[in-house]
């Protein structure tokens, strides 16, 4: 598979936050987010290789139930992570996968952890990735048919309050349950997600959305391998 990093932390967002686990990071994405927090997986992708086989025992080693693949996108390399997830599943851990909910395919996992992204995330009409990226960004038959097969968050970045109205309409065009739903701040410092997450707070209490932080930023900014 090509993948960017591997190492052991918590869960820094969503339902499962504070759980030790062991990320796994593919490499290649199929969007191009403006604001991309790991542009090293998709703007510039890293090119490692590592089998499935090598995965299982590098993950092996730090002795912990929960393993989170992100990305990148990691559906993009389908054939494998289903291996990757069979394998992982066979030793009894627990298997989040975090996705742009753009590709669908049936693999061993307990949370498929999606995020579909919302125009804020769109890079600029003269960017020659802007068609493909809009074109894409949302999937609603993909996002329905992992909410029809796996337990599923539904995490939206959030960078303003003008978003809501974007989220309302898919939540009710694609039927995603809000209790779903959990709202991010948007940023990569931790002063910029003080800023955000008030208002943010507020926007969840009056919808019914969960707030979730990036307790890994508060703790490490936008440090990598942690
Ligand atoms: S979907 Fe994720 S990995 Fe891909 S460009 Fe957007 S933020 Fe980056």
């Amino acid at each position: 598979m090509k993948f960017s990093e591997l190492f052991h932390t918590i869960q820094g967002e969503g339902q499962l936050i504070g759980v030790p686990s062991v990320f796994f990071r593919t490499s290649y994405c199929n969007l191009r987010c403006v604001w991309c927090d790991t542009p090293y997986t998709s703007w510039e992708p890293e090119d490692r290789d590592i089998s499935v086989a090598e995965s299982v025992t590098a993950i092996a080693q730090y002795k912990c139930k929960h393993v989170v693949i992100t990305g990148g996108e990691p559906f993009i390399q389908s054939k494998a992570l289903r291996e990757l997830c069979g394998e992982l599943d066979k030793r009894g851990h627990h298997i989040t996968i975090e996705t742009n909910a753009t590709l669908f395919a049936e693999v061993a996992a307990h949370l498929i952890s999606m995020s579909p992204k919302l125009r804020n995330s769109s890079p600029p009409a003269d960017n020659r990735f802007f068609k493909r990226h809009e074109r894409g960004r949302i999937q609603p038959d993909v996002i329905r048919k992992f909410l029809d097969m796996y337990p599923c968050q539904v995490k939206f970045v959030v960078d303003t309050p003008e978003d809501l109205g974007e989220i309302q309409r898919l939540e009710k065009e694609i039927d995603i349950p809000a209790e779903t739903i959990l709202l991010m701040p948007q940023g990569t410092t931790p002063a910029v997600l003080q800023q955000k997450q008030e208002w943010l707070v507020g926007l969840c209490k009056e919808n019914g959305y969960r707030y979730s932080p990036r307790v890994h930023v508060d703790i490490w900014g936008d440090k990598r391998g942690v």
